[in-house]
């Protein structure tokens, strides 16, 4: 049990990594501190699911503090960090300084347009506001082009561009357009099914690279016959309010791009003294350790580790490995043993592309379809976090599931319609 004396830990982040860190050292001798800038846990994989009125915001998240109850040695910091101050051993942030003997560091990644021209007209995907923006927005398109009388602007209105053919950009094309081809194809029935239109952007020759290529070609296949516009070898050069443009030279109209193609490290690492690569990644030490500070962990999307010559992918088992094992780290340091190099273990992938359709690669299989997508479901509920939550989820796909209605295609006042809010390069 931990004393007043014990060795304080900080963990900064309170996502996959963090979480696990955390529950890893409850029970322990450590004074465990959790900061985080929201009081709730985000679970990212369904974010898409609320962008396309799948999902209410609500169900996706959960209070740190309840995760946190049972755990006596853990206590939460609802904060902005930062800078941290290496030297002096102390997180400085915007509530109070906390001081650490060990510090985890898992404050995850952050949108990543790669310099491009005309970011600032692009929806990313990668945070709670920025989803429940991107549904304002679509939704407000179907309102805008219910008015619009010329057919050209209308048609730009309900032209959706998808940047990225990554589980991400898959996800959310085949769910947006279930959207507009089911539900709001009714609320809008004047409107007329052919002036809206999905199209998906990928700048490689297949979609979801680094999967086998079979379940590539099943998940292009599908997104066709659900009636998305898939472009592949289509790299984009600019985004303009109304248009993108390929650089090929090609035009594509349309007022909403959604921009899922890249992620680096969250941005604030760097000014907290961090040394960040050209992903805006700390490269760790087998260990996890920041080499010069044996006291400083890195975990999940911010750490940059190869395996095998190979970057480690930035996804949830990375970062909730990585925590348990830099957990494991600081107990045996703490008890003066040496420390183990981490291994990924990779437990396989898996995306969804629409109604009894998935893709699933694991243990050596390749499987698709209605076994793919059974197997997609039954994985997300378990992870998602509360059974309040699990319940609720279930209960929206079910009526989605066998009623073709979506619950909550509602405009939130929490964002206007015309305000991306994004943050470029
Ligand atoms: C749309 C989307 C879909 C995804 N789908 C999948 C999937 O299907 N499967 C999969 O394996 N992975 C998926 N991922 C990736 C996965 O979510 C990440 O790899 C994982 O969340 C990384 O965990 P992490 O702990 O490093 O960071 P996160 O889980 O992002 O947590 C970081 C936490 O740090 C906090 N934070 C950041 N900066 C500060 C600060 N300055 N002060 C205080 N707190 C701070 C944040 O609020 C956040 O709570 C998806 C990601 C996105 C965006």
């Amino acid at each position: 049990m931990a004393k007043s004396d014990s060795p304080r830990v900080v963990i900064i982040g309170a996502g996959f990594g963090g979480l696990r860190a955390a529950r890893a050292l409850a029970h322990l001798p450590f004074n465990v501190t959790l900061i985080d800038r929201n009081n709730y846990h985000t679970f990212l994989p369904l974010l898409y699911q609320v962008a396309a009125a799948e999902l209410e915001p609500e169900e996706i998240i959960y209070p740190v503090r309840s995760i946190l109850r049972p755990l006596p040695n853990v206590s939460f910091l609802m904060a902005e960090v930062s800078r941290i101050d290496f030297g002096r051993r102390v997180a400085e942030t915007n509530a109070t300084p906390v001081s650490y003997d060990y510090l985890i560091v898992a404050p995850g990644s952050t949108t990543n347009f790669f310099g491009l021209q005309g970011a600032e007209h692009a929806y990313p995907l990668k945070s709670l506001d920025e989803a429940i923006r991107l549904r304002n927005q679509i939704l407000c398109c179907f309102e805008r082009a219910a008015v619009l009388s010329d057919p050209e602007q209308r048609r730009k209105a309900l032209s959706f561009v998808i940047v990225g053919g990554g589980p991400t950009g898959v996800e959310f094309a085949g769910a947006l357009a279930e959207l507009l081809r089911g539900p709001l194809r009714k609320d809008y029935s004047k409107l007329g099914l052919r002036d809206s239109k999905v199209i998906l952007l990928e700048a490689a020759e297949t979609l979801l690279g680094g999967l086998p290529r079979r379940l590539a070609v099943y998940a292009l296949d599908r997104l066709c016959r659900m009636g998305v516009d898939v472009r592949l070898n289509a790299a984009v050069s600019r985004i303009e309010a109304d248009a993108v443009h390929l650089k090929d030279g090609t035009e594509v109209p349309a007022e909403t791009v959604v921009w899922t193609a890249g992620v680096r490290g969250e941005r604030s690492a760097a000014a907290w003294g961090l040394p960040i690569d050209r992903s805006g990644r700390v490269p760790v030490e087998p260990t996890l350790q920041l080499s010069g500070h044996p006291e400083v962990y890195v975990v999940g999307d911010m750490a940059r580790l190869e395996q095998d010559g190979r970057p480690l992918p930035m996804v949830a088992p990375v970062a909730m490995q990585q925590a348990t094992a830099a957990a494991y780290n600081i107990r045996r340091h703490a008890s003066g043993h040496p420390l183990m190099p981490f291994r990924f273990r990779d437990p396989g992938m898996m995306a969804t592309i629409g109604r009894n359709a998935a893709v699933a690669h694991f243990a050596g299989l390749a499987i698709t379809g209605f076994p793919a997508w059974v197997t997609w479901l039954g994985a997300h509920l378990i992870k998602l976090i509360g059974f309040r939550n699990r319940l609720i989820v279930l209960t929206n796909w079910a009526w989605d599931y066998f009623l073709y209605e979506r619950a909550v295609r509602l405009i939130l006042p929490t964002a206007s319609c015309r305000e991306p809010g994004r943050i470029a390069d």
